[in-house]
């Protein structure tokens, strides 16, 4: 019996270990996850050009309505596939149709959030694992947040911050607004503003910040222009300082890009896989695979064991072992 109590101990510590590399181990380097919201036409216009020449991955957020409009400044649908297969671009959701989301019927939070996960999925936008919260709206809305944990594996926020960026690392959120040791929370991710007044240099040092911390930062863009910038954009010529500047950092192998999907399986170890309660709540699918084999291996011994007693004409049943146990 002591044996088994030690087996079954044993067992238990194999399907936890998974959780504490991705607890505890320090990142490697900065990471760089470059984003832009609501599929303005610049992003095809002046960055996707920009980001493939230096090698740095990009992901929209895209939401459907915006698609197939005919509004100006703002990509159609084969403008913005065009982003995902020719330029290796990643999508996520940013709702069916961009509202405030703390006004909304239930039927309508079903829409804009779980219904615009299909609908991106069957337009062919890949992954759409992650969500962003239109104008800001809703991350503090229970009734939202339970909408937004079921149908995705992290969410984006998104605030323009000073010189000192809101970052990450696998067991803090680092920055300006006064939660330097929080936890991060994947479905309240910082995503750092830029708009026109954010200069290259601002930006430049929030590399060098996620650089010299070893932590993620997260960008949002919104339109990218040529000239005459107004508040949520940003000029071609400035991107292209700040993505050339990353390439450097990169080549010299202190910051690497990626994408929001990926930042949130380096952070969170949750891939972009459906929501199974199975693959979230454990730490990783590693863990799920441990589990599997430690049972099949544990069922397997105890059969033995059973076999063995039998043989010796002792009582075969293992209910008369838990009994004295
Ligand atoms: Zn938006």
């Amino acid at each position: 019996m002591k044996w088994a109590l030690l087996f079954l101990l044993m067992l238990l510590a194999m399907i936890m270990l998974p959780a504490y590399p991705v607890e505890a181990q320090p990142l490697s380097k900065g990471y760089l996850v470059v984003t832009f919201d609501d599929g303005r036409d610049g992003a095809l216009a002046y960055a996707a050009p920009t980001l493939q020449q230096d090698g740095v991955k990009a992901t929209m957020f895209l939401y459907e309505g915006s698609l197939d409009q005919g509004w100006q400044g703002f990509l159609n649908r084969q403008g913005a596939l065009k982003l995902q297969n020719t330029f290796g671009w990643q999508f996520e959701s940013h709702s069916m149709t961009h509202p405030d989301l703390n006004h909304l019927s239930s039927g309508q939070l079903t829409s804009e959030i779980a219904t615009s996960k299909g609908t991106l999925k069957r337009d062919g936008f890949q992954p759409i694992a992650s969500f962003a919260y239109p104008y800001d709206t809703g991350w503090d809305n229970a009734t939202v947040l339970d909408s937004v944990r079921q149908s995705y594996v992290a969410a984006r926020k998104a605030s323009v911050f000073g010189n000192v960026p809101i970052m990450y690392d696998r067991s803090r959120q680092l920055g300006p607004s006064g939660c330097y040791s929080c936890p991060p929370d994947r479905y309240q991710i910082y995503g750092n503003v830029v708009t026109n007044t954010t200069s290259v240099q601002t930006l430049t040092g929030y590399l060098d910040q996620a650089a010299a911390n070893r932590a993620v930062l997260v960008l949002v863009f919104h339109q990218i222009v040529s000239s005459g910038a107004e508040e949520y954009q940003y000029l071609g010529s400035d991107l292209k300082s700040v993505i050339d500047y990353a390439r450097e950092k990169a080549q010299n192998g202190v910051l690497e890009s990626l994408y929001f999907s990926e930042a949130v399986e380096l952070l969170f170890g949750v891939s972009s896989f459906p929501t199974s309660c199975v693959l979230v709540c454990l730490p990783s699918v590693s863990g799920v695979v441990v589990a599997v084999v430690a049972g099949i291996a544990w069922a397997f011994l105890l059969v033995r064991w059973n076999v063995k007693r039998k043989d010796r004409g002792a009582t075969p049943q293992l209910s008369d072992d838990l009994a004295v146990a």
